[in-house]
C-alpha cells in the first residue's frame, strides 16, 4: 500500500528524518513510535506533502496502480486515498459538527463551481448524497447526536473523533493518526483502540498511527516501526519491539 523509500528530511542543518524506509501492506494497523522529537510528524508530514523530503521517495500503491506521491501536493495526495488527522486536533471549531464532516466529502464533488453557485439539480443531487454520507459517518462514530453542536463544545475525546469523522468523509484507502490517544483518560483510551478496529474493518482501510501510549501501539498495531533522533532503530511485531533492548535504552536510558 505503501512504501517510504530511504526517505530523508532535513530542516537547515537538522536532519529529522535519516534514511527512513518502511513498508505498509494492505489492511495493515501499522505503528511509529519513537521519543519526542524522533522524527514522527515529519514521516506523516513528508507522506501527506507537506514536506519534499531531501532525499528518497514515496510510493503508493492503492490496488496495484504504483505510483510515486513525494513529487505531489497535499491535495492531490489526499485525492489519492491518504488522510491524516493532527497531534494538534484541527477542526472548524466555530461550526457545527455536522459541517465538519461535509466538508471533508467536498474532496469527491464532481460538479464544478457553475453548478454549485447555480445550484443546479446535479450539484444539489450531490449535496443530498454528501449530507447523508456525513449523517452516516456521524452515526458511525456516535456523534449524530450532537451533529448540531459546535465542534468546540464537544469533549476532547469526541473531537478527535470526528477529527477522524471528517478525515473518512474523503474516502480515504490509507488513514494517518497522529496520536489519537493524546489527553485521553483510560477510558476513552480504550474505547479508542475498539473503535480504530471497527473503523478499519468497515471501511476497508489501511492505518499508521503515531502514538505515545503503548498500550495502544502494542494492542492495536501488527507492525511498529521505532524511531529514535531521525534513524530507525527497529522494526517488528509489539513483542519484538518490546524486548528490543535499542528501543529500551532509546526510551530509558542505559542503567
Ligand atoms: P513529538 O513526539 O514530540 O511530536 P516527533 O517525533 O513527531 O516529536 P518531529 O516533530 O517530526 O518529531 O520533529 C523532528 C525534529 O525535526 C525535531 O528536532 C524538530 O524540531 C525538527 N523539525 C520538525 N519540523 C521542522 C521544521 N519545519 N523546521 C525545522 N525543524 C523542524
Amino acid at each position: 500500500m505503501l512504501k517510504i523509500d530511504n526517505v530523508t528530511m532535513r530542516f537547515g542543518g537538522i536532519i529529522a528524518v535519516n534514511n527512513f524506509t518502511a513498508d505498509i501492506k494492505d489492511g495493515e494497523i501499522v505503528g511509529l513510535i519513537g521519543p519526542n522529537g524522533a522524527g514522527k510528524t515529519t514521516v506523516f508530514n513528508v507522506v501527506t506533502g507537506v514536506y519534499k523530503p531531501t532525499e528518497g521517495q514515496v510510493i503508493f500503491n492503492p490496488g496495484g496502480s504504483e505510483g510515486i506521491i513525494s513529487d505531489l501536493r497535499p491535495d492531490q495526495i489526499a485525492k489519492l486515498g491518504i488522510c491524516r488527522t493532527f497531534q494538534n486536533i484541527r477542526l472548524f471549531k466555530e461550526l457545527s459538527v455536522l459541517d465538519n464532516v461535509f466538508i471533508g466529502n467536498h474532496l469527491r464533488l464532481k460538479s464544478g463551481i457553475f453548478s454549485s453557485v447555480l445550484r443546479l439539480p446535479n450539484y444539489n443531487r450531490e449535496e443530498r448524497k454528501m449530507m447523508e454520507k456525513a449523517k452516516y459517518l456521524l452515526q458511525k462514530v456516535g456523534l449524530y447526536e450532537e451533529k448540531e453542536e459546535k465542534a468546540f463544545s464537544l469533549p476532547y475525546g469526541k473531537q478527535r473523533r470526528l477529527e477522524i469523522a471528517r478525515a473518512l468523509a474523503t474516502d480515504p484507502k490509507l488513514l494517518l493518526l497522529d496520536e489519537p490517544a493524546a489527553g485521553m483518560n483510560p477510558q476513552e483510551t480504550q474505547e479508542l483502540m475498539e473503535f480504530i478496529g471497527d473503523i478499519k474493518n468497515e471501511f476497508d482501510l489501511t492505518i499508521f498511527l503515531i502514538e505515545h501510549h503503548m498500550e495502544v501501539v502494542m494492542g492495536i498495531c501488527e507492525k511498529i516501526f521505532v524511531l529514535d533522533y531521525g534513524i530507525s532503530i527497529a522494526e517488528g511485531n509489539p513483542g519484538e519491539i518490546q524486548n528490543n533492548s535499542r528501543v529500551i535504552e532509546a526510551y530509558l536510558g542505559v542503567e
